[in-house]
């Protein structure tokens, strides 16, 4: 996983090494892990998005 952007309650990364969505299974390829309450996406390249959300944190995973 190469580290593309953190700003300390958001970390974006971009997935090199096959790892899997948990919410549909497939890779990804592209992760967001934050701890805000609200974000906005801009999504020109995703084909779909999914979001998991666990006890501190959202997870958004992006697919191209
Ligand atoms: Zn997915």
């Amino acid at each position: 996983m190469k580290l593309l952007r953190s700003d300390g309650d958001a970390t974006l990364y971009e997935n090199r090494d096959e790892v899997r969505c948990p919410a549909c299974g497939d890779p990804f390829s592209r992760i967001l892990l934050t701890e805000r309450r609200e974000h906005s996406f801009d999504l020109a390249e995703a084909a779909r998005l999914c979001v998991s959300r666990e006890e501190s944190r959202l997870v958004v995973c992006t697919h191209g």
